[in-house]
């Protein structure tokens, strides 16, 4: 049986949060500062295919009405039941599973002397009394403390460190902070147990992935997650197993029966420019039916091609026989025509620039 918790950026902000003004403020009143105190976990859990049960703290609610002091905290205990109202109405996704609460202390020789960051006898036994927690998070809760004390130094640190593998540690500022988790469970006789303060098989997973482990590589897609193919697919992916001088070559390939990528684009390096017709009908190898003109930088309409495919082409330029784009397009392809129902034709001035190899879905095949 094994555990790991992970917390939201948010979880883990408000529980820090919760328990530093606790300890530096206190809750106002004078005198009462290096309090304790305590609140609620909402989330999810997830038990994986190897037995593993995952669990990540979504946020944390601060309970305001626990009476706390400097050696510990009790839970007012309508105050759970009164917040999973609330909920169970707002977010019925998520799931009570467990609390928090906090430990305090002077300083680090009296956190290390005593080791104030373990779970007390009595957090044991109150977290297995909690009847109502059991039930909500179905037998599986988890209890979270957080200690702080305060430090003679400022330490550099660039990472939470691990004392356990259910306890981290980490600085902020003059603080230090560290974090316990327990998960309760049943037993085989279905009594309630927890993982305590024992090396166990919790693991607290407290910083994001910032981090990689060795040979940890990411698992892409493979085709067993396209079992399905359309038949165009399957001759697009069996051309792309063809030699590396083929490949290059793209205008080969096939994306649907009589189709190529070569006809529906073009290389850059390829495109030509041409302002008379002559010229154009003799670089019109492809035999292209519509080739676009280019104005001043823009798309200035389409030239029909196909109708000097077998005649004689006539004298004079491109710019002269130019259609006006509207006009072409809803001969050629009127499905694009209507993206562009306002969409006015352009003079098109004595200097023309002509792509003959240029985009070529209007070609008629
Ligand atoms: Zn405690």
């Amino acid at each position: 049986m094994k555990f790991t918790i992970s917390l939201s950026d948010a979880a883990r902000h408000t529980i820090t949060l919760a328990t530093l003004e606790a300890y530096v403020l206190g809750d106002g009143r004078p005198r009462r500062t290096k309090l304790e105190t305590l609140g609620y976990l909402w989330g999810f859990s997830r038990e994986d295919s190897k037995g593993t049960t995952h669990f990540h703290v979504d946020l944390m609610s601060l309970s305001i009405s626990a009476k706390r002091s400097r050696n510990s905290v009790k839970p007012n205990d309508q105050a759970v039941r009164l917040k999973s109202e609330l909920m169970d109405r707002w977010a019925p996704h998520l799931t009570l599973i467990g609390d928090f609460h906090s430990h305090t202390y002077e300083n680090l020789a009296e956190v290390r002397d005593i080791r104030g960051f373990e779970f007390s006898d009595a957090d044991e036994a109150s977290f297995l009394d909690d009847d109502f927690l059991w039930e909500r998070a179905n037998d599986q809760p988890i209890m979270l403390a957080m200690t702080i004390c305060k430090l003679a130094r400022v330490h550099e640190k660039h990472a939470a460190e691990t004392i356990r593998s259910n306890i981290a540690h980490f600085d902020v500022g003059e603080f230090r902070f560290w974090l316990n988790a327990a998960v309760g469970f049943l037993d085989a006789s279905g009594s309630r147990r927890c993982t305590g303060n024992r090396p166990s098989n919790v693991k607290l997973r407290i910083d994001s992935r910032f981090y990689n482990y060795s040979r940890d590589r990411l698992v892409v897609a493979t085709r067993a997650l396209f079992p399905r193919l359309l038949p165009w697919e399957l001759k697009f992916r069996a051309e792309k197993r063809l030699s590396r001088t083929r490949r290059r070559k793209c205008g080969n390939w096939h994306v649907q029966a009589g189709l190529t990528v070569g006809m529906i684009m073009t290389p850059r390096a390829h495109l030509m420019t041409c302002e008379s017709v002559s010229d154009l009908t003799t670089r019109n190898i492809n035999r292209h039916s519509y080739v676009p003109v280019v104005h001043d930088g823009g798309f200035g309409g389409l030239f029909f091609a196909e109708r000097f495919f077998d005649a004689t082409p006539p004298s004079g330029k491109i710019s002269e026989r130019v259609s006006a784009p509207e006009e072409t397009l809803v001969g050629a392809d009127a499905s694009i025509s209507r993206l562009h129902p306002r969409r006015r034709p352009k003079a098109v001035s004595a200097r023309v620039r002509t792509s003959v190899t240029g985009p070529s879905s209007s070609r008629q095949i």
